[in-house]
């Protein structure tokens, strides 16, 4: 990443993408942080601009189409341009019996996890194509390369996010546009606080749990960092890539 980058930060009210909204714009960036939480958000920006840092906060609804043509106008009309877009915002299923999953939950996790990355990529890579560079960055996790138990709306809609990241890849790899994708496995952040008591409910607990390979969940930054990469140049050679950060969970 360099001085002056603008990068726009979904689901920038908590967790990875506060982490990652923080630390980019402590490298220079000017951060537009999206999310449905307004005071969350707001405190985002607040934390950034103690720092030293620039920023604009837009409430947004990533599953709604006019909320992301919103944030991305708010984007160009603010800073002028578009480098990064970070599609990270998420919602976890209930841990549940595949028979047992409710439509509606269902149509709610595939609404924000695939289709909000989805609108998101959609109108950026249309700004993205007219400017003739960009970088997409989606946070999938490891249930987009392998199943988890009692996940299963979760896990389909995290494929769908590595498959949208590689579609994208080799369409818009001529046109100065990169797209690729995070896998965490365990991060402490808002999502996974009721995990361990959800576990014990279903009755399943895989021998990962709660403690992970590494003996511990990762801390946000931990993904911040790699995300901070991905918006570098250093990963300038880099596009269609699913990059693991799971501490070595799905060894
Ligand atoms: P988090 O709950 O701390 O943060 C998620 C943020 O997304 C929240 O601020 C929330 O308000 C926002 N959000 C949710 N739905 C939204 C919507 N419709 N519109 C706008 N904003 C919305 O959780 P997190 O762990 O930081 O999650 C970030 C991403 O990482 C998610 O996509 C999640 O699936 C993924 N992930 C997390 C883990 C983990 O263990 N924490 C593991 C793998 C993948």
């Amino acid at each position: 990443m360099h001085e002056g980058q603008v990068i726009v930060v979904t689901g920038a009210a908590s967790g990875i993408g506060r982490a990652s909204a923080q630390l980019m714009a402590a490298r220079g960036a000017k951060v537009v942080v999206v999310d449905f939480q307004r005071e969350a958000g707001e405190e985002t920006l607040r934390l950034i601009e103690d720092n030293g840092g620039t920023g604009i906060f837009i409430q947004a609804d990533v599953s709604k189409a006019a909320d992301v043509q919103e944030y991305l106008e708010q984007t160009i009309k603010t800073f002028g341009h578009i480098d990064v877009l970070f599609n990270n915002a998420g919602v976890l299923q209930t841990f549940s019996q595949f028979e047992d999953i409710d439509e509606s939950h269902f149509d709610k996790i595939i609404n924000v996890n695939l289709k909000g990355v989805f609108l998101g990529m959609k109108h950026a890579l249309k700004i993205m194509n007219e400017q003739g560079y960009g970088n997409i960055i989606n946070t999938a996790s490891t249930t987009g390369i392998r199943a988890e138990h009692s996940l299963a709306a979760y896990t389909a809609s995290k494929h769908g996010v590595i498959g949208l990241t590689k579609a994208a890849a080799i369409e818009y790899v001529k046109k100065g546009i990169r797209v690729n994708a995070i896998c965490p496995g365990g991060v402490a952040t808002a999502i996974t606080a009721g995990v361990p008591e959800q576990l014990l409910e279903t009755g399943y607990v895989p021998d990962e749990f709660p403690n992970m390979r590494m003996g511990r969940y990762a801390e946000p930054e931990e993904l911040a960092a790699v995300v901070s990469f991905l918006a570098s140049e250093g990963s300038s050679y880099m596009t269609g890539s699913v990059l693991l950060a799971d501490g070595g969970l799905t060894l």
